[in-house]
């Protein structure tokens, strides 16, 4: 037997087994062999039953007879003995003519199940195999610690289950023991010895059938150590290969239009603003494309942050494209960005954003490719196959965790090599940035612009909802704006677009009619979508009922009431993202999460931590608790692999001296790209390099 072959070569395997696997991508005995198992009991054979009561038990025992019990529900009741001739009554409830038929006085069986005491000690529905004799059994499925695997429903239609994936994964292993197969080590040696790490060969064998515990757990070591390895050797070989495209020098040290506008700013930078710049230009002096990750809390100023690092560029006629997740937050940004350009002489900038006139389309795609347009603005349009840069030398993605693996990548290969600067509002819990930004420039903006006031967060029941819209109306009549949000996680979601409607439609004749009430979700006609934030902006509208379109970016500096509805239905760090559209000015603002009497007691986790918390950070490390990684990045999109064996929490310390391991010892051979390559699939890993 070979790894390469195919899994028919195994006994016990027909042709619709050999579907069913192949289903899930198994085809050969290697695939098979990487089905690791999901998890294991300890079916270790209990010497003795004496007071085992309550305990779970596995036994070789004999069948002695069998009998219907009838009583208020008829059961099945199998004698056994054991080997020390003790007596034990299997119970079968259900299945009963099926079990009758199974048990036959003189048989064998393991069986394993949880010890009772009822008149006599027995067993209710125990898990139970047949064996010709007390020793020919091969101690696959008990008398140790056996794996389980997971199971498709498709799987266990066509008869496969543990069991029967047992049976054939120890015929691989059995030949792996007899070294009939070998499986080479993929790990250098020195990082064996170094780290401890048990051997290829021993930890397939061990993670499937494990000797003892600790057996177990220094396989699963091993292999989440693996998977860390390739992992950060391919971001390492990523790296370098980026690296040998070199680049001209894109951005200027200087920028006259960045010092212009600075001093028309109505306010300060703060020093974190000037640092972040000073720092990413900086980055640019090197033939070396960078990758850099701007990270500051909501609220923090990284707009202007951005558009002053991208004026380094533009001042040097380089191209610089600034992507937005949503329309709404892709027109806020070109009219900022007009705004504050609006006393200079540059106004090479355009906007891109969904259905446009075919027209006006290609007027600007025109101008994009004669490089007279030098900052593009706008959505996953930009991703379109028809737009084509000049020379673009800067990639800004504003809320980058809200796009794909794919789109970031699309985008950057639409020019040569350029820089990338990518932003986001969540903080990035260290193990994770090592893993995920391994060689991603960090750049931090901590503190807050100066005027800033902590945004109050009360969480109210809504039988209280009109106490929240009296105060609400308190605000308004300072000249203050509101938001109520309504949930539509998902913009598909009908029912929800239907209630947020409705509310909208009482609020402004009911609660609200004396003010003017807006209305802005997904849904609706760009133009109009438009129009109510202009009107918003403008303070035209005073409240403003809406889904979390608004969720990202919006800047409405005048809002400083933020009502969230069903606010049990977000995850901490929408709710904080949600809570950012208001503290945006000198006005002291204010978060109203309001719930039903009961939410569910993680909700309630989620809802305390937003009131007790503005901190960003602080609130990242407990969705991080409650959720995991995956909900915390959206993972998915994010670019990292799903690791089989590996957690990026729990196993920190792995991670970290995986890394330092690559950069000591690793080299990248044939054997090892091709390693990689099996590994992860390109798209998935594309980003951030
Ligand atoms: P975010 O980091 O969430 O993207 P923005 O860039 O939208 O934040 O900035 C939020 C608000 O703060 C904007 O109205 C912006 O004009 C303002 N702002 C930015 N920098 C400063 C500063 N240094 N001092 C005062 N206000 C600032
Ligand atoms: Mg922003």
């Amino acid at each position: 037997m070979k790894l390469e072959d195919s899994i028919s070569k195994l006994t016990g395997i027909g042709p619709k087994k050999l579907k069913a696997l192949e289903s899930i991508s198994i085809k050969t005995i290697s695939e098979l062999l990487n089905y690791f198992p999901r998890r294991y009991i300890d079916r270790n054979f209990s010497d003795t039953i004496l007071l085992k009561h309550g305990e779970i038990v596995t036994l070789i025992v004999t069948v002695i007879d069998s009998y219907l019990a009838h009583g208020k529900r008829s059961r099945l009741l199998v004698g056994v003995k054991t080997k020390n001739h003790e007596r034990i009554s299997l119970v079968f409830f259900s299945g009963v003519n099926y079990f009758q038929s199974v048990f036959k006085t003189g048989m064998n069986l393991v069986i394993s199940g949880k010890l009772e005491y009822f008149r006599g000690l027995q067993i209710s529905h125990p898990d139970y195999e047949v064996i010709s004799s007390e020793t020919e059994e091969d101690f696959v499925h008990a008398g140790r610690i056996i794996p389980l695997y997971s199971l498709t429903e498709s799987m266990k239609r066509d008869g496969i289950d543990s069991r029967s994936l047992r049976k054939l994964m120890i015929q691989i292993v059995d030949e792996m023991n007899q070294k009939k197969i070998l499986i080479s080590e993929i790990l250098p040696k020195p990082i064996l010895k170094k780290r401890n790490l048990l051997d290829r060969n021993s930890s397939y064998s061990e993670i499937h059938f494990p000797t003892d515990d600790k057996k177990l757990q220094e396989a699963r070591k091993r292999f989440a150590y693996e998977e860390f390895y390739f992992f950060h050797l391919l971001m390492n070989f990523k790296k370098k290969e980026r690296e040998k495209i070199k680049r001209k020098l894109w951005a200027l040290p200087h920028s006259q239009t960045a010092e212009l506008i600075e001093k028309k700013l109505p306010f300060e930078l703060t020093p974190d603003q000037k640092s972040a710049i000073q720092k990413v230009t900086s980055l640019s002096k090197s033939d070396i494309p960078y990758a850099c990750l701007l990270q500051g809390d909501v609220g923090s100023g990284k707009t202007i942050t951005a558009l002053e690092i991208a004026l380094h560029y533009i001042d040097n006629d380089v191209q610089v494209v600034l992507l937005a997740p949503t329309e709404v937050l892709a027109r806020q940004h070109y009219s900022t960005i007009q705004n504050l350009l609006s006393h200079s002489p540059f106004m090479k900038m355009d906007l891109f954003v969904g259905k446009e006139k075919e027209k006006t389309r290609k007027e600007k795609i025109g101008r994009l490719k004669s490089s007279e347009t030098l900052l593009a603005i706008g959505t996953h349009t930009l991703f379109q196959d028809d737009i084509e840069f000049a020379n673009l030398g800067l990639v800004i993605i504003d809320e980058q965790h809200k796009f794909g693996v794919e789109q970031r990548e699309s985008i950057r290969l639409k020019g040569k090599n350029p820089d990338i600067l990518a932003m986001t509002a969540t903080p990035i819990p260290r193990t994770l940035s090592l893993t995920f930004y391994g060689d991603l420039e960090l750049v931090l903006i901590k503190s807050k612009p100066k005027n800033r006031k902590e945004i109050q967060t009360k969480w109210i029941k809504e039988d209280k909802r009109a106490l929240v819209y009296n105060s609400v109306k308190k605000y308004l009549n300072q000249g203050r704006q509101a938001f109520i949000i309504y949930p539509l996680v998902e913009e598909s979601e009908k029912v929800d677009l239907e209630s947020c409607i409705e509310a909208y439609e009482r609020l402004k004749e009911l609660e609200f009619k004396e003010y003017n009430v807006g209305l802005i979700h997904g849904k609706m006609p760009q133009q109009e979508k438009e129009r109510v934030m202009v009107e918003f902006k403008k303070n035209n509208i005073h409240v403003l009922v809406a889904t979390t379109v608004i969720e990202v970016g919006i800047d409405i500096p005048n809002a400083n009431v933020l009502v969230i509805e069903n606010a049990d239905r977000y995850g901490i760090s929408q709710l904080h993202q949600l809570r950012g559209r208001v503290g945006r000015g000198e006005h002291e603002s204010f978060c109203i999460m309001i719930t039903a009497e009961k939410v569910t007691d993680e909700a309630t986790e989620r809802l305390t931590a937003l009131t007790q918390s503005n901190d960003g950070f602080y609130l990242a490390e407990v969705d991080l608790k409650l959720r995991g990684p995956g909900e915390l990045l959206g993972l998915r999109q994010s670019g990292l692999p799903d690791f089989k064996v590996g957690d990026i929490i729990k196993d920190e310390k792995l991670v970290v001296e995986a890394r330092e391991d690559v950069l000591e010892f690793g080299s990248i051979g044939d054997m090892e790209k091709i390693e990689m390559r099996n590994r992860f699939t390109e798209g998935r890993i594309l980003f951030p390099n």
